[in-house]
């Protein structure tokens, strides 16, 4: 608590009070820490592959160059760092400026069945490669207004993360529909969109820090599978900038499901 004390003067005699303004700092010192641990967290993130960059490089200028299969083993570990990081950086800074409002989204109308298509379609060579079924259900006709780009990125996300997380022979589904309306003048009509797999699933204990940056609930198997660990934060951001709202409910070992709703129409 930060308090300013000023006496308030009737006359130049005379003092008719004082005046007490106290300041609530616990918001203010809380912004703060958050800030200061993202950095610490984004340094240690990026110290971690160029780690591996240098050493695998050092290793291959002391004469592991001399031996052409360990070289070519080096070579492709550092190149795989390197694209990690490439990763990172692109994660972080697209997280900075969500968070920062320097993205104006561009509102148009979406036509989903046509939409979800095109985006099944981004990721269905990645998920023939894992032996995964992608399956989808959405109505005709249901339009929705959107930021179409970011709209994407956000499925894109969540269809990458059920199929990084699924075993092979899963599947990884998407529905779309209309959410009943309730009654009442602050309601408007939404949009409901399902992305749920029969994966590893997330324990119940991890649940409510999904969406935390770099909050992995394996770290290992997160790297293994190219993750960054931002990938659920910048959705959220994203759904939020929408007006929308995300949850997720999942049993470890059975699958997991990520629900959002999004209002059928943005007014700004
Ligand atoms: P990452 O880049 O590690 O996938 P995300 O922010 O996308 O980072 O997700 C955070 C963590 O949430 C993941 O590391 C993983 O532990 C868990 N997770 C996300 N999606 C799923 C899913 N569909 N099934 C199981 N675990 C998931």
């Amino acid at each position: 608590l930060e308090a300013n004390i000023s006496p308030m003067a009737r006359n130049d005699e005379e003092w008719s009070g004082i005046l007490i303004v106290l300041h609530n700092m616990t918001a203010v010192r809380r912004l703060e820490r958050m800030r200061s641990e993202f950095v610490a967290n984004v340094s240690h993130e990026l110290k971690t592959p160029v780690a591996a960059v240098k050493g695998f490089a050092e290793t291959l200028l002391a004469g592991a160059m001399d031996d052409k299969e360990t070289a070519k083993s080096f070579l492709q570990i550092i190149y795989d760092e390197s694209e990690r990081l490439n990763r990172l950086i692109g994660d972080i800074l697209e997280l900075s400026k969500i968070e920062s409002r320097r993205i104006p989204l561009q509102f148009s109308p979406i036509e989903m069945e046509h939409f979800v298509e095109q985006t099944v379609h981004v990721v269905s060579a990645e998920a023939d490669k894992r032996g995964i079924r992608l399956e989808s259900s959405v109505p005709p006709n249901l339009f929705l207004e959107a930021d179409e780009d970011r709209l994407r990125q956000i499925m894109i996300n969540l269809l990458s993360n059920g199929i990084n997380y699924t075993p092979e022979g899963g599947r990884v589904r998407i529905d779309v529909e209309p959410v009943e309306q309730e009654e009442g003048p602050e309601s408007y009509e939404r949009v409901r969109i399902t992305i749920s797999d029969t994966g590893i699933g997330i324990p119940k204990k991890d649940l409510p820090r999904i969406f935390e940056r770099f909050y992995r609930v394996d770290k290992a198997r997160s790297r293994s599978s190219g993750g960054t660990g931002l990938g659920l934060s910048i959705v959220k951001h994203l759904v939020e900038l929408h007006k929308g709202t995300i949850s997720v409910e999942s049993d470890a070992g059975l699958g997991s499901r990520f629900t959002i709703e999004l209002p059928v129409i943005h007014d700004s």
